[in-house]
């Protein structure tokens, strides 16, 4: 029988109270997973009531019990690894070690997170005038939420909702639509916890559960992650409402060769930071602009490197690339690459053709790359989403900079070189949020905040470690006198 979805409110499973369904399917086999709820207001309002509820008893639990939560949900999330990854694998179409790779992410998140006693200090400041001392408190806010993208199941919620509930927030995660399956595992799992009731709380559904928690008075706080235009769209709305909001964005992440470059690891590092999770990441690599000679050394190395990536089911032993989530996705990637032909880029390798065998119903595209590709086209400009790279080349550092800086976007941008000079002025100068040097498109490590900028992000504070801190607190001042005179009556 297939499953239909429900949420966990006030530490129950609650049906949806509006009976309206998505299917989920498995995007490499087409069969039919479960039926998640598109949402509902009243969900969310039932959520938010039982987290205000349960916020005044949970801020006032010492930092130091309520980690003790976390070390549970960290060995939680271990202990049944292979089986959250199994799901994400059926319903996100990433390969197992993929989907096993973000659950490490997300256990990083959870153990930083533990350190809260001593991430929450604060500074003091004796005698700032005599006899006079000043300090500050960090407190949490209140109600939070996180809303998710499809393409990391686990790890996302993660990079928010540890910390939240660390600094004593109480919470809503609403994973993707997309992929519910997982996260409502995750809930199963976590029931062991013994949580209090209210802490922590999950709403299924797309934009009319996302309105609702943009709108709702006890949600204080929304970390969300997805497209550009979406995130926008929540900075705008959930500030216009008087939240505080992080919104992170899509990328188009271009990667620099310079001749010197090492050819074998660049060409690997590369080939597997564009096709990783079928190009769903936003820290793809999506143009690779070569620099003077590296065009002649890099370009062919890397259609060779593409040819022999491994492409099927995400649970086959050895494939590297997993089918893209939906067929409409798989159509969309496909018409892009077909205009950009159509407006004269060279096709250099084409990926649209490809069967897998036993996975006739299953949304596959290979790797494909783009040669010559105009910066003004439409496929320039746009985050393609797929295991498609744009390869082009420039005559100088400087021009490759340039043209970097020009998107829209600023997830992230890498250099490849031997040159120390280069690689020092690509960091200083390029417009973006995390920069590789010799390192696929960077994934910043859970003790470091997940920056981003321009279009890629819509805010002030990032997700992971001491901005999720800051993000979740608010900053109390004290100044105190305590009279002498008062002291010697005792
Ligand atoms: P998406 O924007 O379609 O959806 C993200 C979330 O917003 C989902 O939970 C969805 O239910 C909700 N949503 C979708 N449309 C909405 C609307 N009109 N109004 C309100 N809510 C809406 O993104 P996606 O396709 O699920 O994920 C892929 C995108 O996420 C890519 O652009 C990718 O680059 C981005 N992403 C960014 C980061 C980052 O760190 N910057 C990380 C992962 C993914």
């Amino acid at each position: 029988m297939i499953k239909t979805l429900k949420n966990f409110i006030d530490g129950q499973w609650r049906e949806s109270k509006e009976p309206v369904f998505r299917d989920i399917m498995n995007p490499a086999t087409g069969e039919l997973l479960a039926r998640v709820p598109a949402g509902s207001a009243h969900d969310v309002a039932d959520a938010a009531e039982s987290a205000q509820k349960a916020w005044w008893e949970w801020r006032n639990t010492p930092a130091s019990q309520r980690v003790q939560y976390l070390f549970r949900m960290k060995q939680v999330l271990e202990a049944n690894s292979d089986e959250i990854a199994e799901i994400c694998t059926s319903e996100c179409g990433k390969t197992f070690a993929e989907s096993k790779a973000e659950i490490v992410r997300a256990v990083e998140n959870i153990e930083v997170a533990c350190g809260i006693p001593k991430l929450l200090q604060s500074d003091f400041s004796e005698d700032i005038a005599t006899g006079i001392d000043e300090f500050y408190i960090r407190q949490p806010i209140g109600v939070g939420a996180s809303i998710s993208p499809f393409n990391f199941p686990v790890m996302i919620p993660f990079w928010f909702m540890p910390y939240a509930i660390a600094c004593g927030n109480t919470y809503i995660v609403k994973p993707s639509d997309k992929v519910p399956c997982t996260m409502t595992r995750i809930f199963e799992l976590f029931e062991d916890l013994n949580l209090p009731k209210g802490i922590l709380n999950m709403v299924h559904g797309g934009k009319t559960t996302v309105d609702a928690i943009l709108e709702h008075p006890h949600i204080k706080a929304i970390s969300f992650v997805g497209s550009s235009p979406v995130a926008k769209y929540i900075y705008q709305t959930g500030t216009s409402h008087g939240k505080r909001v992080q919104a992170l964005g899509g990328a188009k992440n271009p990667v620099v060769i310079m001749p010197d470059a090492d050819v074998d690891t660049t060409v690997k590092i590369i080939a597997d930071s564009a096709y990783g999770c079928a190009g769903q990441r936003c820290l793809a690599a999506a143009i690779v602009l070569t620099v003077g000679r590296a065009g002649e050394i890099f370009t062919e190395k890397l259609i060779e490197a593409s040819k022999t990536k491994q492409i099927g089911n995400g649970m086959t032993e050895g494939v590297e690339v997993g089918p893209v989530i939906t067929k409409e996705s798989k159509e969309r990637i496909e018409k892009l690459i077909e205009k950009s032909v159509n407006d004269g880029a060279r096709l250099l390798l084409d990926g649209r053709k490809i069967t897998v065998g036993g996975c006739e119903g299953g949304n596959f595209i290979g790797p494909t790359i783009l040669g010559d590709v105009d910066p003004e086209s439409e496929i320039y400009a746009t985050e393609i989403f797929g295991p498609v790279i744009i390869i082009n080349n420039v005559d100088t550092l400087e021009d490759a900079i340039k043209l970097t800086n020009k998107g829209l976007k600023g997830n992230a941008a890498s250099i490849f070189t031997r040159s120390g000079a280069a690689a020092r002025k690509f960091r200083h100068d390029v417009q973006a949020g995390n920069i590789g040097i010799n390192i696929g498109i960077a994934a910043p490590m859970s003790f470091f905040p997940f920056s981003g900028w321009k279009e890629s992000f819509y805010g002030d504070l990032h997700g992971q470690s001491f901005h999720a801190v800051e993000f979740y607190t608010q900053t109390k001042v004290v100044i105190e006198r305590w009279h002498d005179d008062w002291t010697r009556k005792f």
